[in-house]
């Protein structure tokens, strides 16, 4: 199975040569070739608590016994069939995904490879619709700044980030989308302080598309809490109002559950924490916990618009992937898993709260459920993002045997997204080595 490496240091060595220099700055130098729950081991023999699941991907842990058992079954019977005919694993796929959906009424589905191609998707269909429901032709999308969609060109110009654009002028921008002010109570883009700001940015929204747009509005398209951006969790209340105002414009609204979906915040989708019903959700990452896949779900209504040959995707309905799938929502639903979330992630929240009271380091600390945000700044009362520091925090973490990302709009967020079946111990031995690698950096 390996006939060419003996060593992590020569697996290395080969990527640095042969990939496409677009892999990330810091990439970190483990080779994975086991994963059980939140435990990974590299090439080395090395073990390590996972607090990253692959870019918030391995929901319900590395290798699942049940997503193992169902992958082999079909992997062993049919791969690909493509959608000129039909499967076993996608048509339960949509029974099971239907029922789980955090919309009313009747609903479909759609199934594709990545989360950027479930956005592109969700687009697509949003303009058919607003084209054949509602005569509108030209139509503008509302985004977040600090948001993230995906790596293709319409996700790219979708994405509230410059980082992700540069050098790419004109390919990453898309006339009609319009990025508007995120709710970043941390860093609240009009200086205001939460509650006593009233929500001003959802309410700015509606000055935004009186003063700055058609009015022909598309759709808001948001993730319930961004992820790529630092874990920015909005107000409560804050969905609710914008997606008001934006239905006043007969728009829709699309929720980016890429990373926040299957039981990631404590809630099956996380939109549920808002109380509001999207029109069009986005799915990938956890809907599997560790194989390619997408999916588009929408209020059937919606998606009657697409017309036979719309669009599609090769390996859209692919049985393994789909089958995958099934095992997850199996998983989630018997398991109780997002009530498990949310309890794990109170008690890790606040163990950092607790490191808060003694790492000056720690700017804010924020989430919801296993989506956890830790900023960290020079200065407290500057906010300067301490960005050479999260990098140090997260090598000494790795060092010790903790993976975790660092990353969010300013650079200097630490991502703790675990897989979702990670133990108390586990995360109490995070806690303490979380606690050594910021003394060691301050
Ligand atoms: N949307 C969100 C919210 C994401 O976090 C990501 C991936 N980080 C994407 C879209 C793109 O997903 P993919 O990498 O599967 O294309």
């Amino acid at each position: 199975m390996n006939e060419f490496f003996k060593s992590s240091k020569e697996v290395i060595e080969s990527q640095k040569k042969l990939m496409f220099p677009c892999m990330p700055k810091y990439r970190q130098p483990v080779v994975i070739v086991e994963g059980r729950g939140a435990l990974v081991k590299d090439l080395d023999g090395k073990l390590y608590i996972d607090l990253f699941a692959g870019y918030a991907a391995v929901n319900i842990g590395h290798c699942h016994p049940k997503v193992v058992e169902a992958i082999t079954y079909w992997a062993k019977r049919i791969h690909h069939t493509s959608y000129d005919y039909y499967n076993l694993p996608s048509a339960l796929l949509a029974e099971k995904l239907v029922k789980i959906l955090p919309m009313e009424g009747d609903k479909k589905v759609f199934f594709c490879v990545s989360g950027a191609e479930a956005i592109e998707g969700s687009i697509k269909l949003m303009k058919k619709y607003m084209l054949k429901n509602k005569g509108k032709t030209g139509i503008e999308v509302l985004t977040l700044r600090y948001s993230f969609h995906g790596r293709t060109h319409m996700a790219t110009a979708l994405t509230g980030q410059s980082k992700y654009k540069k050098g790419m002028a004109t390919v990453s921008t898309i006339p009609g989308v319009k990025i508007v002010p995120a709710p970043y109570c941390y860093r609240c883009p009009f200086k205001m302080e939460y509650p006593e700001c009233n929500l001003f940015c959802a309410y700015y929204i509606e000055d935004i598309i009186r003063f700055e747009t058609s009015t022909d509005i598309g759709a808001f398209l948001a993730e319930p809490v961004l992820g790529e951006g630092g874990i920015i969790v909005p107000p409560k209340e804050y969905f609710k109002e914008v997606v008001k105002i934006i239905r006043d414009y007969d728009g829709l609204f699309i929720a980016d559950e890429v990373q926040t979906g299957f039981a990631r915040t404590g809630k099956i989708f996380g939109i549920e924490n808002f109380e509001v019903e999207p029109d069009i959700i986005a799915m990938a990452k956890g809907i599997t916990s560790g194989l390619p896949l997408g999916a588009i779900g929408a209020k059937a209504e919606i998606a009657n618009a697409f017309e036979s040959g719309d669009h599609s995707s090769t390996w859209g309905p692919n049985a393994v992937s789909c089958a995958a799938a099934s095992a997850v929502i199996d998983v989630i639903l018997k398991e109780n898993i997002p009530e498990k979330v949310d309890e794990l992630g109170k008690y890790f929240i606040s163990g950092i709260e607790e490191l808060a009271k003694k790492h000056r380091l720690i700017g804010d600390v924020r989430g919801l459920g296993l989506m956890i945000g830790v900023e960290l700044v020079r200065d407290r009362a500057e906010k300067t993002p301490a960005v050479k520091e999260a990098i140090k925090v997260r090598n000494y973490m790795r060092e010790s045997g903790f993976l975790i990302g660092a990353g969010g709009a300013f650079g200097s967020t630490l991502r703790i997204e675990p897989p979702l079946m990670i133990t108390k111990e586990q995360i109490d031995r995070a806690l303490e080595a979380l606690d050594q690698a910021l003394k060691k950096v301050e």
